[in-house]
């Protein structure tokens, strides 16, 4: 997880400077960086007083969770699970264990379009402290990689009564395999974070982690908190803006955030677990669901299955809503009707919306 890569503009932008919102009653946000981009706290006009603790608070625990879960440490838990891989089980801490068991219950759940043991081939593409390659890999090597991927070979077992509390076990079944928490750690993190802030008496707080935000209450008695949606083939620019419900979650995936260029054509950071290639045909792929970790992980699984099998999986996911632009001209904004019920398109897009049933 956590890319080293410079901060690229995200998909979503917490909309506090909306016209209609005076200057005297914008909400108070302190920003900071942290796993390779940034975190957010915000309050509502009137409550900044208590931001500083929560502040506190958010800082400290996001950057246990960092060290605990960075692949770019080698002291980090993570990365003793995947050194011992295919030779031995490794106990780990709680925040190692229930991110695995989050990672592994969203594989599951989207039938492994979303699969935390991609690991090997988001290095190969060049991703996550891989060597960009100077051509494609050959359809060989890809499938040679495949072998040592699939999230039903981690083995976790949870802490028994007899172990000290916190005690889990993880083992990965196959030499050379690795896991890669990026597409859920941040919303795992932002959860907890969320709960740890609303435990110290905060009702009306927004929390976002490198895009993945969740909210409670409203950002004024009058509005509930707004996320806008930008436009993924223009960053300069929004789709639409989307009320976030108290206690609720958004979270985005985009193929124009991190990619590489191999013979002029662009690669996206995200993989299809089952053929090993880069997603192809997506633009971006926005979530709002009950939980951060949920959005997270499914606006991953999303950006690979794409609309249609989506349809087959949302079912599962009771409340999740979903965003889908296709990598084609010009934007279509194909939503759920949950979606549509708290998104609000911009004038430019209000004719390029389609709902998906
Ligand atoms: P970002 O990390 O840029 O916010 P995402 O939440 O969509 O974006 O997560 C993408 C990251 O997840 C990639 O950088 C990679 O580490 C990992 N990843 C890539 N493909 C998959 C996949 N199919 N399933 C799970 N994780 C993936
Ligand atoms: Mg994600």
């Amino acid at each position: 997880m956590i890319p080293r890569s410079a901060i690229a503009p995200l998909l979503l932008l917490p909309m506090p400077l909306l016209s209609g919102c005076r200057e005297y009653l914008r909400p108070a946000t302190r920003e900071w960086a942290v796993m390779g981009t940034f975190a957010a706290v915000s309050v509502p006009y009137g409550d900044s007083a208590k931001l500083d603790r929560y502040v506190l608070e958010a800082r400290q625990f996001f950057a246990r969770v960092n060290h605990t879960l960075t692949v770019y440490s080698p002291s980090s838990e993570l990365a003793a699970v995947n050194r011992a891989a295919g030779s031995e089980a490794v106990r780990v801490g709680n925040l190692t264990g229930e991110a695995i068991a989050a990672a592994l219950k969203y594989a599951g759940l989207s039938d492994g379009y979303f699969d935390p043991t991609v690991a090997p081939l988001v290095q190969k593409w060049g991703f996550n402290d891989g060597t960009a390659p100077s051509s494609a890999p050959s359809p060989h090597e890809i499938e040679a990689i495949l072998g040592r991927t699939g999230f039903a070979q981690v083995r976790l077992s949870p802490a028994r009564e007899q172990d000290r509390p916190g005690n889990w076990q993880v083992e990965l079944a196959l030499p050379g395999m690795s896991l890669d928490l990026g597409g859920v750690a941040k919303g795992f993190a932002v959860d907890r974070c969320f709960e740890r802030i609303r435990n110290m008496g905060a009702s009306d707080v927004m929390v976002n982690l490198g895009g993945n935000i969740r909210c409670s209450g409203t950002a004024r008695p009058d509005r509930p908190w707004r996320i806008g949606v930008r436009n993924p083939f223009d960053n300069s620019q929004m789709l639409g803006v989307l009320e976030i419900p108290d206690g609720w979650s958004v979270a985005s995936s985009g193929n124009y955030e991190r990619y590489i260029m191999i013979d002029g054509k662009r690669y996206t950071h995200i993989i299809n677990p089952r053929t090993g290639y880069p997603v192809a045909g997506m633009a971006g792929v926005t979530v709002t669901a009950a939980t951060a970790v949920e959005a997270d992980a499914m606006s991953t699984a999303f950006f690979v299955m794409g609309p249609d099998e989506a349809q087959r999986i949302l079912p599962r996911l009771p409340g999740c809503q979903v965003l889908f632009v296709k990598d084609e001209q010009p934007p279509v904004l194909w939503i759920t009707p949950g979606f549509g019920r708290l998104f609000k398109a911009e004038p430019e897009f209000a004719e390029s919306v389609r709902l998906l049933h």
